[in-house]
This record gives C-alpha cells, sequence and structure tokens, in this order.
C-alpha cells in the first residue's frame, strides 16, 4: 500500500494515571481510535483515526482522556495553510471530490456579531417580562392588506397560517441524513414547544405521523417519500429548491444508508442510492414553480400553506419576489452558514451569501414592491443564539430555522464527519448501534429546553428595548446598529452605524 502523506488532526491524550482501563472509550468511539496492548498491558491510541467528536472524553469514568489538535508545524505561510494543504494530499490519494458535513466553517464575518440591539433609557421605559405579558406568538402565511372586523370577529377568512408559540422552528433535517431517533426527539420538542419541526426530503417515518400538527413536510427534487396522504399529514408543506450548504446541487444519500426503514419511508428500494437531482425537473421558471405550489395546495384543499426554500444567492430578492408572486405562502432562506448531513467541500464554503444580507435585501424588496404581506419570511443557516434571532426579526424575518443549534442540543461535537455515517453520538446515521445512543426522549427534552430558555432570552430582550410582542420588532431597524462594518455593508443591511 502507498505511504499516505495524511498526518493526523487530532491527538488524544490519556492521563496513565487515571486511566482504569475499563474500556469505555474503546468501546464509545467508533473510529476504533483506542485499542488494548495485551503485552504491555495499557490502553493505546492510533490519533490518525480521531475526528475530534469528544465521545471518549466526554464518558471517560475518570476524566483521563484530552483531544487536543495535533501538534504539526508547517513552515509559516499564510497562503498555503495546512488545510489546503492536508486536501491536496487527500485529493492526490483519492481522486475525489472532497466531502464534508455540517456548515461553512471558513472565517468570514458573521454580520450578527456586528449588530448591536436597542435598549430603552428614560423614556418609552423597559418592560420586565417577568412581570408583564410578552407576545411571541408569530403567523406565518399570506396576510390580507386590510382586515374587516364585524361584531369582533374578522369578516373573511384569512389564508392558512402557521401558528408559533416561538418564531423558531427546527429546519429540514431529512430522516437518512439523521436517525430516526433524532427526528423524533426535535418532532417531539416541537409539539412541546409549539412550533414546528421540517421533514427534510426524506420523507415522514410512519412513528412520526403523530406530530403532524406540528410538522412541516418538504418536497423536494427527488420526491422521495411524497404522496397525498404525506401532505396532508403536515400543518404545512415546503418546497425545497435550495440550501445554504450547497446551493445549485443535489443531494446523495448513498445506498448502504437506506435501509428497511428509511426505503420505506422514502418509498425506494431497499440499498438504492436516494439521488435528487440539482434542479426539480418540472420547474424552469416561476411559472412552473407557481404550477407547483399550487397543485400542492389544490391536493390538501387550500388548507395548508405553501412555502419554498431557497439558498441565498447574489440575486435572491429577485428570486424572492418571484416566489411570492407565484403564490407561495412563505419563503424560507438559508445562508451560506446553513448545515448538511454531506456536501462537497469547495461548494460549501465557496458559493452562496451570508444569510445576514440576504435577509436585509429580500425584506427590503419585498416591501418596497408592496408585496410584503404576502409572504412571511424565514431565515436560517447561523442562527447560534436568542440575540441572533432577535436581530434576524428586527432585520425583517417572521420567524427563524434552527438546525445546527438544534443538533448541538442533542449532544453533537461538531466534528463535521456527518457524511461518513459513523456519528458518535448517534445522530447522523443509520448504524443500528450508534443511534441507540441518542434516547428521544432525553433528545426531545434537551431541544425543547433549548427553545425555553431562548424564548425566555427573546422576552427579556424585547423587554430591554421596551416592545411587549415580537411583532412590534419585525423589520424594525432602528433597533439595530452597526459596529465595524463599511457604508455599503451598512446600506444593504439597511441599518445605521453605533453612534448615529
Ligand atoms: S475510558 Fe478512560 S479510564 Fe476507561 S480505558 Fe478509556 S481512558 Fe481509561
Ligand atoms: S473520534 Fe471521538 S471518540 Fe474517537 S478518539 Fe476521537 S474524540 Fe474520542
Ligand atoms: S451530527 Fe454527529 S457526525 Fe455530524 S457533526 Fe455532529 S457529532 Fe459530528
Amino acid at each position: 500500500m502507498a505511504l499516505s502523506l495524511l498526518t493526523p488532526m487530532f491527538k488524544v491524550e490519556r492521563d496513565e494515571e487515571l486511566c482504569i482501563q475499563c474500556k469505555v472509550c474503546m468501546r464509545q468511539c467508533v473510529n476504533g481510535v483506542h485499542w488494548y496492548d495485551e503485552e504491555e498491558d495499557r490502553m493505546r491510541c492510533d490519533h490518525k483515526k480521531c475526528v475530534g467528536c469528544h465521545r471518549c472524553v466526554v464518558l471517560c469514568p475518570t476524566g483521563a482522556l484530552t483531544v487536543k489538535k495535533y501538534p504539526l508545524e508547517f513552515r509559516e505561510n499564510a497562503h498555503w495553510t495546512l488545510d489546503y494543504i492536508r486536501s491536496i494530499y487527500l485529493q492526490a490519494e483519492t481522486g475525489g471530490i472532497l466531502l464534508t458535513g455540517m456548515g461553512n466553517d471558513r472565517p468570514y464575518p458573521v454580520y450578527w456579531d456586528h449588530m448591536v440591539l436597542n435598549a430603552s433609557q428614560v423614556t418609552n421605559p423597559s418592560i420586565d417580562p417577568l412581570r408583564e405579558p410578552m407576545e411571541l406568538k408569530t403567523y406565518l402565511g399570506r396576510k390580507p392588506k386590510a382586515v374587516e372586523i364585524k361584531n369582533g370577529k374578522l369578516a373573511e377568512k384569512l389564508p392558512p397560517q402557521l401558528e408559533l408559540d416561538v418564531p423558531i422552528m427546527f429546519s429540514a433535517m431529512s430522516f437518512g441524513s439523521i436517525s430516526l431517533n433524532a427526528v423524533k426527539s426535535l418532532a417531539q420538542a416541537a409539539r412541546e414547544t409549539g412550533t414546528f419541526f421540517n421533514t427534510g426530503e426524506g420523507g415522514l417515518h410512519r412513528d412520526l405521523y403523530e406530530y403532524g400538527a406540528n410538522t412541516i413536510v418538504q418536497v423536494a427534487s427527488g420526491r422521495f417519500g411524497v404522496d397525498p396522504d404525506y401532505l396532508k399529514a403536515g400543518a404545512g408543506i415546503e418546497i425545497k429548491i435550495g440550501q445554504g450548504a450547497k446551493p445549485g446541487i443535489g443531494g446523495h444519500l448513498p445506498g448502504e444508508k437506506v435501509g428497511p426503514e428509511v426505503s420505506a419511508t422514502r418509498m425506494i428500494p431497499l440499498g438504492s442510492d436516494a439521488i435528487s437531482p440539482a434542479p426539480h425537473h418540472d420547474i424552469y421558471s416561476i411559472e412552473d414553480l407557481r404550477q407547483l405550489i399550487f397543485s400542492l395546495k389544490e391536493a390538501t384543499n387550500y388548507e395548508k400553506p405553501v412555502g419554498v426554500k431557497i439558498a441565498a444567492v447574489h440575486n435572491v430578492a429577485a428570486i424572492a419576489s418571484g416566489i411570492a408572486r407565484a403564490g407561495a405562502d412563505f419563503v424560507a432562506i438559508d445562508g451560506f452558514r446553513g448545515g448538511t448531513g454531506a456536501a462537497p467541500l469547495r461548494t460549501r464554503d465557496n458559493v452562496g451569501i451570508p444569510i445576514e444580507f440576504a435577509l436585509a435585501a429580500v425584506d427590503e424588496r419585498l416591501r418596497r414592491e408592496g408585496i410584503r404581506n404576502e409572504v412571511s419570511i424565514v431565515v436560517g443557516g447561523s442562527i447560534r443564539n436568542s440575540a441572533d434571532v432577535v436581530k434576524a426579526i428586527a432585520l425583517g424575518a417572521d420567524a427563524v430555522y434552527i438546525g445546527t443549534a438544534a443538533l448541538i442540543a442533542l449532544g453533537c461535537h461538531l466534528c463535521q464527519k456527518c457524511n461518513t455515517g459513523k456519528c458518535n453520538w448517534g445522530i447522523a446515521t443509520q448504524d443500528p448501534y450508534l443511534v441507540k445512543r441518542l434516547n428521544p426522549e432525553i433528545g426531545a427534552r434537551r431541544a425543547a429546553n433549548l427553545i425555553r430558555a431562548w424564548a425566555h432570552e427573546i422576552k427579556e430582550l424585547l423587554g430591554g428595548m421596551g416592545i411587549n410582542a415580537i411583532e412590534s420588532l419585525r423589520g424594525n431597524r432602528l433597533m439595530l446598529r452597526g459596529i465595524g462594518l463599511n457604508e455599503k455593508e451598512l446600506s444593504i443591511l439597511g441599518i445605521k452605524a453605533a453612534g448615529e
């Protein structure tokens, strides 16, 4: 076998004084890093296989393990970084595309961190959310330009809406890319917190039909698992055109992940590759998109909102305007940091634009065209905490999707190896041995706790601004100021600089 030039990425250090040779680490690491040396009667490591998922570190009963970056010094070179050198070694060995999981990790600016929120002082007094009612209720769907009230009631029937108790939903993650226990955790958490999870393009497993009232069912280019029962099972429908982690390309779930349950749920043969084409083969224009939107509405008796998910790309505002005019009830925009089960590394890291710019541009364009009320805006692809949610809403979003944050709540340690199917935390895997590592009851509790914690923090931030309803913050960019941004960036975001 030819010599590999690849060096380890991580170094696993074991404190021999603390190690009791229980072999927990050996059983827990699916990558086979730890092994027992019978001759020397001690545990050993194969550092090269470590992906830095921390499973062994967390579960070692004596705290004997530490994982560090492998100390490998190249001559200082700002252009040829270790990542690029490793990529070339790997491609020279395999001749293949580099694949990865999770979102873009390049050091592009994070614009959420260049925006700060306002707070009331003296005038417009702040509100104490512990003492006064605060409203986070959010409705997603088309709104009429004006409403008529007769006898204290709405005179006309509103278009179908999704009702959220908090403006946060779990973004599309398919059964197949993540385990059934992970999907169940999110479904249960969505029900407990009055929000929604999204099936992604993998269909709806029969065990999840009971969560229909908290489900958005997705229709993607592969049409996996789509039939009338599926469409009717959800509270809303989302047509997936694009994804922030891999705009412009489709998906590929390898046959080894298509076991009996994934096969039945996706309605594809056992063990076959699930290929999602890059485009929908029946959509080549906004008119074609309109046909699909109305076919789905027709199929569900016009009782469910139908949205369209796109990746944040250069002309996102014009596309969103077309989507609104095509009759969509909501547009979901996925920024270039959005996560994925598997994506080509170069696409993930180099295609698309930050969600902050995409959101500001879309909201501004829809307002300018007088059609903002016709479509709700949902954004995802980088929301890390409650302050990001509040900033997104002040920039113009109606609600946000969280994906990576939700998986971190379930135990993900961002090792970015989701594409291998060997997730030590039982999340991005279909391996029957590994999936048992995520207990859906515990997962649901953790994901629901995250939503509740963020809801409390959002109320605190709103109260500080003297606002008692999230509705009053939507698109209120006066509540934002920019720090460290140039004139052009401030102008695209539509905000003033701090101090102005
Ligand atoms: S889990 Fe910890 S104590 Fe057990 S063998 Fe591994 S390093 Fe030693
Ligand atoms: S891959 Fe994960 S479980 Fe295995 S040694 Fe590395 S950190 Fe530990
Ligand atoms: S889901 Fe699993 S494989 Fe993917 S980044 Fe998280 S811990 Fe790693």
